[in-house]
């Protein structure tokens, strides 16, 4: 039997290249939904590959009458109707691992621009300025790491801060001591992390939980030499308060790479908030990770196609 697979987004060719190499396979790449060659792919499709410019809804799952399976090619699936494909039967995969290097590596990147000033440095010698007291910063070396969450992607943040010689907390209700001594950290409460650490990294998913979690008096109940970096998601920390703390001087600065609504608004206040460091959700964006996500999708596809094994569906358990 043949195989149809539309890739819709840009997904890296390389990672898809063991899928598009074997004869049972044939993959389709059209980016452009309206196109007509777009409709008489997805009506022959088995599987549908995405980034995030697709929108998977009821409407392009009921013109796909041959789909098994819709894949991410990242972690997030919040463009995927996932109801209504379990519905229709369809399977739902994403790849959360690929990312988490290129994850860690950033928020890596971003405690030691903050704490060097480095964006801010770059561009006062491009104003043809020469001020080097005015950049002092402060060493890892020493310090401690509060992060909230040390799954994934904080557990690799983990293993990078120990080796700049910091110390490791964390908060997390749902890990293991097992786990903290295998990575080397200890547990901790939120409100001691937070009065504690001198970098507060935060790690964890979105959820009602975890939503403004770090709220004005969250944030007052930091030591005011402290940093904040966010490269998890945005909602998990209040952007006003966050604002407010830096223009008051209640934190010694922050990064964040995830924001509340993205693109990150005209009028946002963090615009004019001091001592910030923003990127625009590239946490992702590395050659390797995009690679890696691509190849994991794609070996997804193939088990679940070839050998029926919907075992990592995300809705497995909505699923016959
Ligand atoms: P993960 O599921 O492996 O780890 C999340 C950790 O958070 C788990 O250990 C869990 O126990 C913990 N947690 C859950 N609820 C909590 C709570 N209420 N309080 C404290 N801890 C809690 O996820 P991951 O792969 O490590 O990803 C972490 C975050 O980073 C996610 O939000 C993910 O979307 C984000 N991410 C962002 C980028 C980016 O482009 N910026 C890239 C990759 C991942």
């Amino acid at each position: 039997m043949t195989f149809f697979v539309l890739v819709t987004d840009e997904v890296d060719e390389r990672g898809l290249s063991d899928l598009s190499r074997d004869p049972d396979f044939v993959v389709d790449r059209i980016d452009d939904s309206s196109a007509p060659e777009f409709a008489q792919a997805l009506a022959r499709a088995h599987a549908v590959i995405v980034r995030s410019a697709t929108t998977v809804d009821a409407g392009m799952l009921e013109a796909a009458p041959e789909l098994k399976v819709v894949a991410r090619a990242g972690v997030g699936v919040d463009n995927i109707d996932v109801d209504v494909a379990s519905r229709r039967g369809i399977a739902v995969f994403n790849a959360p691992s690929g990312n988490t290097v290129a994850a860690a590596e950033l928020a890596m990147a971003l405690i030691l621009a903050m704490m060097r000033h480095v964006a801010e440095a770059d561009r006062s010698v491009r104003d043809r300025e020469w001020e080097r007291s005015r950049f002092q910063g402060v060493e890892l070396e020493g310090r401690t790491l509060g992060l909230i969450g040390a799954g994934r992607v904080g557990g690799e943040v983990v293993t990078r801060a120990k080796s700049f010689g910091m110390e490791v907390i964390v908060y997390d209700p749902y890990l293991t001591d097992s786990r903290a001594r295998e990575l080397g950290f200890r547990l901790t409460d939120l409100d001691v992390l937070l009065e504690s650490a001198d970098v507060v990294s935060i790690h964890v998913p979105l959820t009602s939980e975890t939503e403004a979690l770090l709220g004005a008096e969250e944030l007052a109940s930091m030591k005011s030499s402290a940093y904040l970096v966010n490269v998890a998601r945005g909602g998990v920390v209040d952007e006003s308060a966050l604002a407010d703390a830096l223009s008051d001087g209640k934190l010694a600065g922050a990064a964040l790479d995830v924001y509340e609504t993205e693109p990150l608004p005209a009028d946002s206040p963090l615009r004019q908030a001091p001592n910030l460091v923003m990127t625009p959700h590239i946490g992702a964006a590395t050659e390797d990770a995009q690679v890696r996500v691509a190849a994991e999708v794609a070996e997804r596809i193939r088990d679940a196609l070839t050998a029926g094994d919907l075992s990592a569906a995300l809705n497995r358990a909505e699923l016959d």
